[in-house]
């Protein structure tokens, strides 16, 4: 489950912004919402209540910002009162690549902080919604597979690199939503997972090999390959099945035993 940590530690690994367009898997959620001060304080508390939901009990495994060097400097100095504990020079091939930065940029480093303590990050948040504090910092869980960056006093980005995980937060974060992007999350989630023709739990596509019925079922009715069911939170980690059942199925299973 360490693919998060090699992922920020690789340095091909791009992940620039826009967050929320350059990558299948994202969630954009609304930030500011109001008139002047209230607008700031809706912003933050949010932002904090976002956090929360994702970093569950409060451990984040990263964080990590970038700096652009041209001339051998720093453009923005990140000063944030972390430990870096690595500094990754990225690959400017690929970088350039995707076409996001200046000629005159000769060097991008990612500098990285593990374990990060909930309070520096609570800080360090509350500092970029009030647009003192550059570059941006992003924070990573490596359970759950997500970087979770908030882009200004408007609204933040969580970027998934798991299609289970994208599929168990969606629900949670649905009401944080920004309205503009809705759609496209929606679509997203579609895009990888369907809804079972026989029992009606959503399952995750790429898990069945049939198309309308969900592994458990397909497995029952056709012998299909048994997903071995992982539970947790009322839903097998692996297919995304919530242990529903048809009345048809429930007697098949009540017969067999
Ligand atoms: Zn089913
Ligand atoms: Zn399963």
């Amino acid at each position: 489950m360490n693919n998060m940590r090699e992922k920020i530690l690789d340095p091909t690994f791009d992940y620039s912004q826009p967050w929320f367009y350059s990558n299948k898997l994202a969630l954009r959620c609304e930030l500011g919402i109001g008139q002047g001060k209230e607008y700031f304080d809706n912003a933050l508390e949010r932002a904090m209540k976002i956090a929360n939901i994702l970093f569950e009990n409060k451990k984040i495994d990263a964080a990590f910002y970038l700096e652009y060097f041209i001339d051998g400097k720093a453009c923005e100095v990140g000063n944030f009162g972390i430990t870096i504990d690595e500094v990754i020079n990225l690959d400017m091939d690929v970088l350039h690549s995707i076409d996001l930065i200046d000629e005159d940029v000769e060097t991008v480093k990612r500098y990285i902080s593990f374990d990060v303590d909930f309070a520096v990050f609570e800080r360090i948040i509350k500092k970029q919604i009030d647009n003192q504090y550059s570059p941006l910092v992003s924070f990573v869980s490596f359970d759950d597979q997500f970087i979770f960056s908030v882009y200004d006093d408007r609204g933040c980005d969580i970027v998934f690199f798991s299609e289970n995980k994208y599929i168990e937060f969606y629900p949670k974060l649905e009401g944080y939503f920004l309205d503009y992007d809705r759609e496209k999350m929606k679509e997203t989630l579609g895009s990888i997972c369907h809804e079972c023709d026989e029992c009606g739990s959503k399952f995750i596509k790429t898990k069945s090999q049939m198309m309308s019925l969900c592994p458990e079922c397909a497995h029952i009715l056709y012998g299909y390959e048994k997903c071995k069911h992982q539970f947790k939170d009322g839903k097998c980690e692996l297919c995304h099945w919530d242990g529903s059942r048809s009345d048809y199925i429930k007697k098949l299973v009540e017969n067999n035993k």
